[in-house]
């Protein structure tokens, strides 16, 4: 019965080639388990519209799906280009002005941050996903800094820029990111996700304003500075201050080099099970689906390699955002993820000579102990998700079914290793209740030739201790 089960999980960036109620639905249907709005394209009337084409979307299939809001930070742009482009050649001098003007064609050229505040001489600057590498060589006022072009190419309008030796000092978050906190925080997020993140400090200070605006959504950090994976230490410190992280392969490798990528993106993966938080493997997962029916070979051992190292979640960007083939590739990802967790094992990573915390304690006991009675599911019965988020941390090879009364975390687990979260009336055996509600819908199933399910059930009272009993049910 396990066998049917995607453990690792789906994040799809909605974008023009699935704005629409049916694709998103369809999206979700062939299973998608969370989707990103991303806050550097589109609108607020766009998102709104989207947020609710995905709640009737998952309330039509009976199951969660997280939402996610992808604010921008200091994703600097350049501004509007004559005729959309500009050539460049080595040893061109550009002036990156941010006060507002119209580009004539020539090498003083709008971008919409003043790096004049941020920026020092001699530091490297690229431009268009690193297409355009360039040096800083002068502070020219309060508004402009000039560079100096490193090799020919050409830019265009509103393409990104990465400053990846610059120090933004604890000030991450832009204008445009305050008023897409405070609007997001009036809207049904169940995780905000943060770019360009460089210290805890930068996840402390969004948790504090989502806190003031009321918001319930967990944070995600996303990992793609340079500046964050300078150390293990401060990479730790991000992991444990977060909710959660995305392996942000596309501006890491352009900020900190390709090759880097797959050993953080390793290190991350360990780091999140390690802390029980939710680790999202994000960016050309399946890129040349972007325009093609099927995917290379390359990427589907991307995606398989994910998995085997016991990533939550992988993403799409462009792929389900702008690609012509959005419903092919959830699909395909689907099927890549299906076969490689039924052909390998995660190996827990309980190192048993260590003091632990009740809560893990608990969630290694009772992962193990499923696996060791063969049994078909594991019912977390969670208030917070802390005992559900837990649990996933020990990669059990058993689906984790888990019920709580609170829809937001219900949302938020969807995005969890391995995790199914379902919103029932809190009482004290609703794990068992909702175990024997399942094998009768038939979304729970017996293995050939058996009668009964077997369940490990985690529960505690949220009165006393919190959880603290694991029993074992036949169903
Ligand atoms: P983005 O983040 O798509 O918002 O840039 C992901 C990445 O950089 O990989
Ligand atoms: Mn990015």
């Amino acid at each position: 019965m396990s066998r049917l089960f995607k453990r690792t999980k789906i994040l799809a960036t909605i974008g023009p080639a699935t704005n629409s109620a049916e694709m998103i639905s369809e999206v979700i249907m062939a299973g998608v388990n969370g989707c990103r709005l991303n806050c550097s394209h589109g609108s607020n009337e766009e998102r709104d519209q989207q947020i609710k084409w995905i709640r009737e979307a998952a309330a039509r299939k009976g199951r969660s799906v997280a939402i996610l809001q992808d604010l921008q930070g200091p994703k600097i742009r350049l501004g509007i280009l004559k005729d959309n482009r500009l050539d460049l050649k080595v040893g061109d001098e550009v002036v990156l002005e941010s006060r507002e003007f119209e580009h004539d064609g020539g090498l003083i050229v709008p971008v919409q941050y003043n790096l004049a505040e941020k920026c020092q001489v001699g530091e490297p600057l690229s431009m268009f996903d690193g297409k355009i590498k360039a040096e800083v060589i002068e502070i020219v006022s309060n508004t402009a800094i000039k560079v100096k072009v490193l090799n020919d190419g050409f830019v265009m309008s509103k393409k990104g820029l990465n400053l990846p030796d610059t120090d933004f000092d604890g000030d991450i978050l832009t204008e445009k990111d305050l008023a897409d906190i405070e609007y997001g925080a009036s809207c049904d997020y169940d995780y905000v996700a943060l770019s360009f993140v460089q210290t805890a400090d930068d996840i402390l200070k969004l948790k504090q304003l989502l806190l003031s605006h009321g918001s319930t959504a967990k944070v995600v950090a996303k990992i793609e500075t340079k500046k964050a994976i300078s150390s293990e230490a401060n990479l730790e410190s991000i992991v444990k201050a977060a909710d959660g992280i995305m392996v942000a392969r596309g501006d890491m490798a352009v900020e900190a080099g390709a090759e880097v990528v797959p050993m953080v993106q390793r290190k991350l993966i360990a780091l999140c099970r390690k802390h029980a938080k939710l680790c999202i493997v994000a960016t050309q997962m399946m890129a040349s689906m972007v325009d093609s029916p099927e995917p290379t070979r390359a990427e589907v051992s991307d995606v398989a390699t994910a998995v085997v190292q016991g990533a939550d979640a992988v993403m799409l960007s462009d792929e389900t955002a702008n690609g012509s083939y959005p419903l092919e590739t959830v699909k395909e990802m689907k099927k890549v993820i299906l076969f490689t967790q039924n052909h390998s094992r995660l190996a827990p990573i309980r190192q048993d000579d260590e003091e632990r915390e009740i809560y893990p304690a608990i969630s290694s006991a009772a992962a193990r102990l499923a696996e060791e009675i063969d049994a078909d599911v594991i019912i977390c019965q969670t208030a917070s998700g802390v005992t559900a988020t837990t649990m996933a941390g020990e990669r059990p090879n058993v689906p984790i079914v888990t019920v709580t009364s609170n829809t937001r975390v219900a949302n938020q687990l969807a995005l969890i290793y391995a995790n199914s979260a379902f919103v029932r009336k809190y009482s004290e055996d609703f794990g068992y209740d909702l175990a024997v509600e399942l094998k009768a819908s038939g979304y729970l199933q017996t293995r050939e030739g058996r009668k009964d399910l077997t369940a490990v059930i985690v529960s505690g009272d949220k009165n006393k201790s919190g959880t603290d009993t694991i029993k074992v049910r036949k169903i």
